[in-house]
C-alpha cells in the first residue's frame, strides 16, 4: 500500500470485552481508605447509601480482568473503538524522528473519554433500582457524560457544576439539560455545604472539591438517588482502562510499541485509563516512560503530600491515601477546570509514589500554545486539559529532535475543546493569565491536613 497509513482502526466486532483491574498487580497494595465520621477503615457497606453493590464490589477486587455488560458495549459501541492516530502533520511541523500517536477521544458524543465510565455507572446503577443520579462537574464534561449516559439508561440526573465553570462554559449547561439532567452552579443554597461556603465567601468561584461535598450530600439525603464520580475511584479508572487496551491492540496493528505514554491528570482517570494496560508491561519489565501532566495552578503530583486526605472541601467523603494539596485548597481559575482537583487517584498516586510514573507540570499559555499548534496540523481542536498533554508530548518529541531518537510516543486525547471557545479567545487576545505555583496557599492548606 503506497497511501501511509493515518488512523488504525479497530473493528467493532474487536472492542475489548474486559476492563484491566490493576489492582491486583500493584507493587504494593493500596492503603485503605477511612471513614470520614469513625476513621476506621472503610467497610463496603459503609459506601452503600451512594454507591450500588457492582460498583463497590470493583472498587475493591482483585480479579484481574472484569467483564464488560453487554448492554453497556452495546452504548459504547456509538463510538468505540474510538480511532488511534498517526500525527503525521504535527511530526513533521517539529520536525521530530519521534513517531507520535494519539488516541482521540473526543469522538464519544459528549466528546471526551468520560462516558467510558459515566455508561457503566449508570448501567450498574439502573440495574440496583436507583432513579436517580447526581454528581458534581468540574469544566461541565463529567456532567454531559453523566446526563447522556443517564438519559440512555432512562435515568433522571442532578448536577452541581462549579460556579466559575458555570459562568466561563454556558454552552456545557445547555448540552446537559438537552439530555434532560437538571443543573445548578456550586456552591448553591441547596445544601448544607454550599450554604456554609456561601456564608463566608458569597463569590466562591466554587471547586470540585465544594461541588462534590454537595453532590455527595444530595444523594445521601435521598433513597432514590445514589451519587457517581467522573474520576479519582478505582471503578471509574478500571471503566476507562477500555482506552489503552484498545490502543495496545492497534499498535500491534501498525507494528508498533510505545517508547512514551502521556496522559493529563486532574483525577487521574484518562491517564490511567490509557496507560494502565502499559504500567502492566513496565511492571513486567518494558521499559516505558509514563508521565501525568498538570497545571502548575495546582500541581499535586509535583508539589502535593502522600498523605491520607478527604476527597471533597467540607469532609464527607472517605479519606485516601493519595498525593494531595489539602482538600481546603482551591486552585486559581485555570480554564482547564477538569484539571483543578486538590487530591489524585489513590492508584496514581501509589504508581508514582513508587517511581512507576513520572509527573511534570505546565502553565496554562505553555499548553495553548501547543494546542494551537495541535489544531493547526491535526485539525481538531483540542479541550484545554488535553492540552497539557499535547504540551508534554510536543517536549518530548523536540527532545528527540535534539537526540535523533526515533522514539515511539502515544498520549491520550482526552476531549475536544468546542465548548472552550471563550477560552482560546482570552489565548488568542494575549489575555491568558500565568498563575504563580499558589505556595503560600497551598502551605495553609496542606497546614490543616489532620492525618
Ligand atoms: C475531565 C477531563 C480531564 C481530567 O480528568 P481525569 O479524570 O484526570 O481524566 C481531562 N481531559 C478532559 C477532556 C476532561 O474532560
Amino acid at each position: 500500500m503506497s497511501m501511509k497509513e493515518k488512523i488504525i482502526n479497530l473493528s467493532q466486532v474487536d472492542m475489548p470485552k474486559r476492563w484491566y483491574n490493576i489492582l491486583p498487580d500493584l507493587p504494593k497494595p493500596l492503603e485503605p481508605p477511612l471513614n470520614p465520621v469513625t476513621k476506621k477503615i472503610v467497610k463496603p457497606e459503609d459506601l452503600q447509601p451512594i454507591f450500588p453493590d457492582a460498583l463497590i464490589e470493583q472498587e475493591f477486587s482483585d480479579k484481574p480482568y472484569i467483564d464488560i455488560p453487554e448492554e453497556v458495549l452495546e452504548v459504547y459501541s456509538l463510538w468505540r473503538p474510538t480511532p488511534l492516530v498517526r500525527a503525521r502533520n504535527l511530526e513533521k511541523y517539529l520536525g521530530t524522528p519521534a513517531k507520535i500517536y494519539y488516541k482521540n477521544e473526543s469522538v464519544s458524543p459528549p466528546g471526551s473519554h468520560k462516558p467510558n465510565t459515566a455508561v457503566a455507572q449508570a448501567y450498574y446503577n439502573k440495574q440496583a433500582g436507583v432513579k436517580r443520579l447526581v454528581t458534581e462537574t468540574g469544566a461541565g464534561q463529567w456532567g454531559s457524560a453523566l446526563s447522556f449516559a443517564s438519559s440512555l439508561f432512562g435515568m433522571e440526573c442532578t448536577v452541581y457544576m462549579v460556579k466559575v465553570s458555570y459562568e466561563q462554559k454556558p454552552y456545557r449547561k445547555i448540552l446537559i439539560n438537552t439530555w434532560g439532567a437538571e443543573i445548578y452552579p456550586s456552591p448553591s443554597e441547596r445544601t448544607e455545604s454550599g450554604r456554609k461556603i456561601l456564608e463566608k465567601d458569597p463569590d466562591s468561584p466554587g471547586s470540585l472539591g465544594i461541588a462534590i461535598s454537595e453532590a455527595v450530600e444530595d444523594a445521601a439525603g435521598r433513597k432514590d438517588s445514589n451519587y457517581a464520580l467522573g474520576s479519582v475511584l478505582n471503578h471509574v479508572l478500571l471503566h476507562q482502562t477500555v482506552i489503552g487496551l484498545e490502543a495496545k491492540k492497534q499498535l500491534e496493528k501498525a507494528g508498533d510499541y510505545p517508547d512514551v505514554v502521556i496522559g493529563c491528570v486532574g483525577g487521574g482517570s484518562n491517564f490511567a485509563g490509557l496507560s494502565f494496560p502499559f504500567v502492566k508491561d513496565k511492571l513486567d519489565g518494558k521499559d516505558i516512560d509514563i508521565i501525568a501532566v498538570e497545571p502548575t495552578s495546582c500541581p499535586t503530583l509535583t508539589k502535593g503530600l502522600y498523605r491520607y486526605d478527604y476527597g471533597d472541601t467540607a469532609g464527607m467523603t472517605p479519606i485516601m491515601k493519595m498525593f494531595t494539596l489539602g482538600h481546603t485548597f482551591i486552585p486559581p481559575t485555570i480554564h482547564a477546570g477538569g484539571l483543578r482537583y486538590h487530591g489524585m487517584a489513590p492508584i496514581v498516586s501509589l504508581l508514582h509514589k513508587e517511581g512507576i510514573i513520572d509527573a511534570v507540570a505546565y502553565h496554562q499559555n505553555a499548553a495553548f500554545e501547543a494546542g494551537v499548534i495541535f489544531a493547526k496540523t491535526e485539525g481538531i481542536l483540542p479541550a484545554p486539559e488535553t492540552n497539557h498533554a499535547i504540551r508534554a508530548a510536543i517536549d518530548e518529541a523536540l527532545k528527540c529532535k535534539e537526540t535523533g531518537e526515533e522514539k515511539t510516543i502515544l498520549f491520550n486525547f482526552s476531549g475536544h475543546g468546542f465548548f472552550d471557545l471563550s477560552s482560546y479567545e482570552k489565548y488568542l487576545a494575549g489575555q491568558l493569565k500565568d498563575y504563580e505555583y499558589p505556595e503560600e496557599k497551598i502551605k495553609e492548606a496542606i497546614a490543616e491536613l489532620k492525618f
